[in-house]
């Protein structure tokens, strides 16, 4: 994942602060207030003390003194709610955001990614900006605050003491100069080490039942550990430069006592101020601490979030779709799509080898066509790029004669109805899966398409029938069950365009041959494009469009493509007749 010049991280969270800078605003003065309070205490003790030794009433002070107490404890929790509310809800932000880029990625850069590093991105990374929100911003914040106004009351003291001090923080400054991008480096690691054992996890669990049946177990898990225990070794680094930072700070403000006390000292011998601006001045000295160490502990909190922006915005730098939501699908009076491929030349990424070379067959109206060769000749992939998964490197692809990239994608998309290779069933329930890409189904039209894809005796067995779950990728259901949900998903979207993947390979006879006479008989009424792999579903197609190496080498029917075309002719004869029943 690269990016050109990402926008540096301070902005990036203030466009996540943004919508919140009121809370975070408020958050921040109720902190003020509640060192306010604080300040206030040792005055009003001062007065209690003085009216005990003058014989005076101390009930007025005393009360006073409760209700300060009261009041700064109660905006104290106030305050650092209001902080912490605001920190979620900048974290929330980040998160709706992150996930609207993922969701949006195009295929090509999912290609790229490890979807577990993805999903570690989108909730281990955004957990950091909590700390970022509540110690950086604010911590800089109150923490500058209470130092500018330290140094400026220095400054009224004395003018040369201030510029040794300010010399002693600069000489620290320098010092963290070189820790904090320790602290960045090794925040980055940490996370990316998260994300990596993100995607080692995702491959296991993923692959359990692989994994379990080759004793696999004990490596991936290793791989796991390692991965965590990398991140358990940058995170140590990351605190060990954070404390050193903290050291500093407070060593720093050590040797500023001692120096101002020698220059001051020799100050007061040459009588340039007296021992009373001294004595006041350390005491600033002394008061300079907390604010310094809130700053330092701001620079270096901000150092881990910054780290996390890094990998949040090398996702918001993938290329994306543009931003839509799905169209209508398509009315039942309107026409069947026709498809058109110009001279496709296409390569996955510009270091692999070309899949398409020169790729062209035109498909009109209503019918079916079916592509045939051998697997790699690059048949899914003229699926894909009807459906805009990726771009011809060359050439054009046209659907009703317009180019697929000047059509509104999600309009491309809802005139199709697609069973991808090996397509999956979603967690949730048969229901939710069947009616996926076609929410507003009427149960009519459901209960058709149950009988034609042979569903409703699994639905009638099912002990909750179609609101039974399924299990994390249909895990609860048959390959070919998976295979008349995936075909039955796709026909309720009532497409202009029929694309089946190699949708019917892991059917049987008989339920393979009903679903050719659910095909069939869409394929009267819509344009069906199907890659099969068995005779029986080729033979009844209009067209057959032979591909092998990235080339179409004939179109015709069976009977023209058994005598004209040698490769046809050894599929049939080999593959696809052992399937014919
Ligand atoms: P078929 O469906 O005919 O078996 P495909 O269209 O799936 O063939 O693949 C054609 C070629 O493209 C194969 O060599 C395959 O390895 C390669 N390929 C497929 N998908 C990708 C991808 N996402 N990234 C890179 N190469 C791919
Ligand atoms: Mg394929």
């Amino acid at each position: 994942m690269s990016n050109s010049r990402p926008e540096p991280a301070w902005r990036v969270l203030l466009g996540y602060v943004r919508p919140h800078r009121r809370s975070l605003a408020a958050g921040a003065l109720l902190s003020l207030a509640t060192g306010a309070t604080g300040l206030a205490l040792p005055l009003v003790a001062q007065d209690l003390i003085a009216s005990l030794s003058e014989d005076r009433a101390i009930s007025g002070a005393l009360l006073l003194m409760s209700a300060l107490v009261v009041t700064n404890a109660a905006v104290g929790a106030l305050g650092s709610y209001v902080l912490q509310r605001t920190a979620e809800s900048v974290v929330l932000t980040a998160r709706r955001s992150l996930t609207s880029s993922l969701l949006r990625l195009r295929i090509s850069a999912v290609d790229a990614t490890e979807p577990g590093d993805l999903l570690s991105r989108a909730t281990s990374d955004t957990t950091l900006l909590r700390a970022m929100t509540t110690q950086s911003l604010v911590g800089l914040g109150t923490g500058g605050l209470t130092l500018l106004g330290t140094l400026v009351m220095m400054g009224l003291v004395d003018l040369v003491l201030l510029g040794v001090t300010v010399g002693v923080i600069a000489l620290a400054s320098a010092v963290l100069g070189v820790i904090v991008p320790m602290i960045n480096r090794a925040s980055r690691r940490a996370q990316e080490s998260v994300g990596q054992m993100g995607a080692a996890l995702e491959r296991v669990l993923g692959a359990l039942r692989t994994v379990k049946a080759s004793g696999a177990e004990r490596r991936e898990r290793d791989a796991v550990h390692a991965a965590a225990e990398e991140s358990w070794r940058q995170s140590v680094r990351a605190a060990k430069w954070q404390a050193l930072a903290g050291n500093v700070a407070g060593l720093s403000m050590q040797i500023a006592f001692i120096t101002v006390l020698a220059v001051g000292g020799a100050r007061v011998a040459t009588d340039a101020i007296d021992v009373g601006a001294l004595v006041a001045f350390l005491l600033y000295v002394f008061y300079l601490m907390a604010p310094i160490q809130e700053v330092v502990g701001a620079i270096t909190q901000y150092q881990v979030g910054a780290a996390a922006i890094g990998r949040i915005q090398e996702v918001d730098a993938l290329p994306g779709e543009p931003d839509h939501s799905a169209a209508p699908l398509p009315a039942a009076d309107e026409e069947p799509a026709a498809i058109a491929f110009e001279d496709v030349r296409f390569q996955y990424t510009p270091e692999l080898p070309y899949v398409h070379h020169g790729v062209t067959f035109t498909v009109p109206p209503r019918g079916m066509t079916a592509f045939v060769g051998p697997s790699g000749a690059g048949k899914t992939t003229v699926f894909s790029l009807i459906e805009r998964f990726y771009d011809p490197t060359d050439g054009r692809v046209l659907l009703d004669g317009k180019d697929v990239a000047d059509w509104d994608i999600a309009e491309l998309r809802a005139a199709i109805g697609y069973v991808e290779q090996d397509a999956p069933v979603l967690s949730g329930t048969l229901r939710e899966n069947l009616l996926f890409g076609a929410p507003d189904t009427a149960e009519e039209a459901l209960a058709d398409v149950l009988v034609t894809t042979r569903l409703d005796a699994l639905v009638a067995r099912l002990p909750e029938g179609l609101d039974t779950v399924v299990g994390h990728r249909g895990t609860k259901l048959s390959g070919g069950e998976r295979q008349r949900v995936a075909i039955a998903r796709a026909l309720l979207r009532r497409p202009r365009l029929l694309l089946l993947d190699e949708a019917t390979s892991q059917l049987d006879a008989v339920n393979e041959a009903a679903l050719r006479d659910a095909v069939t008989a869409a394929a009267r009424e819509t344009t069906v494009l199907v890659v099969a792999h068995r005779l029986s579903t080729v033979t009844s197609a209009e067209r057959i469009v032979v591909m092998d190496a990235g080339r179409v080498l004939a179109v015709g029917t069976h009977s023209e493509l058994v005598s004209g075309n040698p490769l046809y002719a050894e599929l049939a004869a080999t593959q696809f007749l052992s399937a014919v029943e």
